[in-house]
C-alpha cells in the first residue's frame, strides 16, 4: 500500500467530474482526500500533471476502485464533504471560510490570512496564502470565537478530532504569536480537541510559552529543506532566520511540548539532494522533532503552480530513509496529539513507518531530566565502581558537550559525551562512555561509540580521539580506532590514546 500511496501522491489521480477539490489554499490544495484502508491520502487531481498519470477511477458501489491502467489495484473511498460546510455563522460567514476539513478527521485554518513576507515581496515559492483571500475563499482574520464556534461544529458534526492553526507572518515577526495563542485556547475551551500551532521561529522564543500555556498540545516549526542554497531560493526569509535559530526553537518547543509533538516538514522535489532530506531527518529526529517529509504539492497562485511533484522513484527511497531514522531515534506518528503529522494525508511517510519499536536507540540528551540520568550513570560507573574519582567526574567540558544517551525500551542505561577540543578546531574529543553494569551484553557501548562518531562527523570533525582505558582497546580496535601513543597513566588508569577512522561512519562497523 505505501508505493501505491508514493505513487498516486506524486503522480495524481484522473477523477470523473463530480468529484472536485479546493481550488487554491495552503495545504493539500487542487485535491482532494481519498480513503485507501481507511488511510487519509490527500491527492492531486486537477492540476495539469495529473492527466498524464495512469490512475483513474471506476465508481462501483459504494466507493469506487482505483484503477492503474485501466486495471483495478486497490478500492477506494473518497472522503465526503463534511456537513458542517452547510453552516454559516450569526454574521453570515460560511464556517468553510473559517475553517476546512483535511485528510479524514482534522481541522485546519489559517488564522491571519496576512504574511508579512508578501508585503514584502520576499514570500516562498510553494505558499499561496495571501492567493486564497483574493479568491475570496477565506477571511482575512479569523477570531478566536469564530474558530470555536466551527470547531465545535465540526467536532459534532462530522468527528473532527484534532485541529492546526497556521498563518502568515506577523508584523513584525512573531506578533502573530500571542493572537494564535488566544484562538487555540477558545477552540480548547469549546471544542477540547489536541491542537498543532504552526509557526516560524520567532525573534523572541519566549513567545512559544504563550502557546504552552494556551493549552496547545503540538507545535509546527517548518524549515522545509536543508539545503540551504535551495532554501535561500525557494524560501529566503526561511534562509535568513539561519539553521541555528531553527535549531534553538525546536530544542525549546521540545522542552515545552515534549518529543514527537514537535515537526517540521521537509519538502522533497525543491532540487535538493535526497542526501539532504536525510541529513536534516536526522538532525530533526535526534533532537526529538518529527520530520515531516512531504512531496512538492504545487499550489494554484504560487510561484510553484505549474511544477509537478517529484517522481515515485524519488520519493520510495526517501521515504525508506527517513523510516528508518525515526525508527532509530525512536520517534512514530502514533504519538503526535495533533497536527499534519498526525493527519498524515500528505505524505506516505507513516505508511512506511515499522511501528515495531527499536528495543535500542540513541540520541542527544534532549532535555535536562536526560541530562541528569546521564551524569548519574557516569557516576556510578566513574565514581562508585572505578574510583577513579571522588565526588564527581563532571567537569569543565560538560557544559560545551553534545551528551549522547543510549535507551531501552524508553530508559537511559548509558551515556557518552562529545566536545570539540576548542571553538575553531575540527578536532573533537570523545569520553565518559558509561553503560549500566546490566546492560553491558547489549550493543549500547558500540551504539554510543557509533553515534559519536556520527555526530562530530556532522559537526566537521575531521580528527576525534578519546583515552580509552587499556581493558577496553580491543573493543575500540573491532570499531575501527587505532592507538595514536603509547599506553599510559590518565587519572591514576593505564589508558591509551585512540583515534577513530571517520571514513566508516558510512559503513556498518561491526562490533
Ligand atoms: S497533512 Fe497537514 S496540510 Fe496535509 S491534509 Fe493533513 S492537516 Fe492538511
Amino acid at each position: 500500500m505505501r508505493h501505491l500511496i508514493t505513487e498516486i501522491q506524486s503522480l495524481g489521480v484522473q477523477v470523473q467530474n463530480k468529484i472536485t477539490g479546493r481550488k487554491s489554499g495552503a495545504g493539500p490544495a487542487e485535491g482532494r482526500a481519498f480513503l485507501i484502508n481507511n488511510v487519509p491520502v490527500s491527492v492531486p487531481i486537477a492540476a495539469d500533471f495529473v492527466s498524464n498519470s495512469p490512475y483513474s477511477l471506476q465508481e462501483k458501489d459504494p466507493g469506487y476502485y482505483l484503477l492503474k491502467n485501466g486495471k483495478p489495484v486497490s478500492d477506494v473511498r473518497v472522503v465526503p464533504e463534511p456537513e458542517f460546510y452547510g453552516l454559516s455563522t450569526e454574521d453570515g460567514i460560511a464556517y468553510q471560510r473559517i475553517a476546512l476539513l483535511h485528510g479524514k478527521d482534522c481541522l485546519a485554518t489559517t488564522v491571519l490570512q496576512r504574511c508579512i513576507h508578501w508585503k514584502q515581496g520576499r514570500k516562498c515559492s510553494f505558499c499561496a496564502t495571501e492567493a486564497s483571500l483574493a479568491g475570496k475563499q477565506t477571511i482575512e482574520k479569523k477570531t478566536p470565537d469564530q474558530l470555536a464556534e466551527v470547531a465545535k461544529a465540526a467536532r459534532d458534526m462530522d468527528g473532527i478530532t484534532h485541529m492546526v492553526l497556521t498563518s502568515g507572518t506577523g508584523d513584525p515577526p512573531g506578533s502573530e504569536i500571542p493572537y494564535l495563542a488566544k484562538c487555540a485556547r477558545a477552540v480548547k475551551t469549546h471544542a477540547g480537541i489536541p491542537v498543532q500551532v504552526q509557526i516560524a521561529p520567532p525573534p523572541d522564543l519566549d513567545l512559544m510559552d504563550e502557546l504552552k500555556e494556551a493549552g496547545v498540545e503540538s507545535l509546527g516549526i517548518h524549515i522545509e529543506s536543508f539545503d540551504m542554497d535551495i532554501l535561500s531560493k525557494v524560501a529566503p526569509v526561511k534562509a535568513a532566520i539561519g539553521i541555528s535559530h531553527y535549531e534553538k526553537a525546536w530544542k525549546k518547543a521540545v522542552q515545552l511540548f515534549g518529543v514527537n509533538q514537535v515537526s517540521s516538514f521537509i519538502i522533497a522535489g525543491l532540487g535538493e539532494t535526497v542526501s539532504s532530506i536525510a541529513w536534516g531527518s536526522e538532525f530533526l529526529a535526534d533532537l526529538g522533532v518529527y520530520p515531516f517529509v512531504v512531496p512538492l504539492r504545487p499550489i494554484p497562485g504560487s510561484r510553484f503552480e505549474t511544477a509537478a511533484p517529484p517522481h515515485p522513484d524519488v520519493m520510495k527511497p526517501v521515504y525508506e530513509a527517513v523510516a528508518k531514522i525515526l525508527r532509530d531515534k525512536g520517534l512514530s506518528t502514533q504519538s503526535i496529539l495533533a497536527g499534519c503529522a498526525r493527519c498524515g494525508a500528505c505524505s506516505a511517510l507513516s505508511s512506511y513507518e515499522n511501528n515495531k519499536k527499536e528495543d535500542l536507540i540513541c540520541h542527544s540528551a534532549r532535555n535536562q531530566s536526560e541530562k541528569s540520568q546521564a551524569f548519574k550513570i557516569r557516576r556510578e560507573v566513574f565514581v562508585r565502581e572505578q574510583g577513579l574519582f571522588n565526588v564527581s567526574d563532571q567537569d569543565d567540558n560538560d557544559p560545551d558537550s553534545i551528551h549522547l544517551v543510549a535507551k531501552i525500551k524508553g530508559k537511559i542505561i548509558g551515556t557518552v559525551r562529545v566536545y570539540q577540543e576548542d571553538k575553531t578546531s575540527d578536532h573533537w574529543i570523545g569520553g565518559r562512555l558509561a553503560v549500566e553494569e546490566k546492560f553491558r551484553h547489549t550493543r549500547a557501548g558500540s551504539n554510543l561509540v557509533k553515534e559519536a562518531m556520527k555526530r562530530v562527523q556532522k559537526k566537521g570533525c575531521t580528527v576525534f580521539t578519546a583515552h580509552i582505558q587499556e581493558k577496553n582497546i580491543p573493543f575500540f580496535l573491532k570499531l575501527g580506532w587505532s592507538p595514536i601513543e603509547p599506553v599510559k597513566p590518565h587519572f591514576g588508569q593505564p589508558h591509551q590514546k585512540m583515534q577513530a577512522d571517520l571514513d566508516l561512519v558510512l559503513k556498518d562497523i561491526d562490533a
